[in-house]
């Protein structure tokens, strides 16, 4: 009995590793022509997380943030929204404008929409990301890892502090984390198994 259980958290943890890198992603890219530029490939190593809402009408409504971004012709390659489920708005390959003027703390680099990929969190400055949104995010950035050699995970205010104030709310300690348990947690079915 006591190796049954055993053997079903393995299963349990491995395919919590096995989903994690495999979130459900609502595909958008069609009707967004605007606020990129397309490309046969590029260089990736930064992540840049943002949040985003609308003013008026329903604060969380993809589809009214999308009519923003249009609006400004600006784009990132993923949006959360409040459910946590994710929507692709660009191609992980094509550039985003979703950075703007901004420079990498760690080393200065500069337009680092060439060499990031953007994700959207569906919150305000009074209303802090959801459980969901969090869960979806890591899963998210985990499955990106398995694209590209991400050196850098940032917030938008990181990267333009004299412009952005952006992600709000965001709770890095919480957000590491969670990426480190699912680390271990995906080590543990390896090492087990
Ligand atoms: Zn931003």
């Amino acid at each position: 009995m006591i190796m049954r259980i055993f053997c079903s958290l393995l299963v349990s943890f491995f395919a919590a590793a096995v989903f994690a890198s495999s979130p459900e992603i609502v595909d958008y890219t069609s009707q967004i022509k605007f606020g990129h530029q397309v490309k046969l490939s590029r260089t990736v190593d930064v992540i840049v997380i943002h949040s985003t809402y609308c003013t008026e009408g329903d604060p969380y409504n993809v589809e009214h943030a999308i009519a923003v971004f249009r609006q400004y012709k600006v784009a990132s390659h993923y949006m959360i929204d409040r459910q946590g489920t994710v929507y692709r708005l660009v191609e992980e390959k094509d550039i985003a404008y979703q950075a703007g003027r901004s420079v990498l703390p760690q080393n200065g680099r500069k337009m680092l929409n060439r060499t990031s990929i953007g994700i959207e969190l569906l919150n305000s400055p009074t209303d802090p990301p959801t459980e969901l949104q969090y869960k979806s995010l890591v899963d998210l950035v985990k499955d990106i890892k398995t694209r590209y050699p991400i050196n850098y995970i940032v917030g938008h205010n990181n990267i333009a502090p004299d412009r952005k104030t952006d992600p709000w709310l965001f709770d890095w300690p919480k957000f590491n984390g969670m990426m480190h348990e699912m680390d271990q947690n995906a080590s543990m079915a390896v090492i087990k198994n």
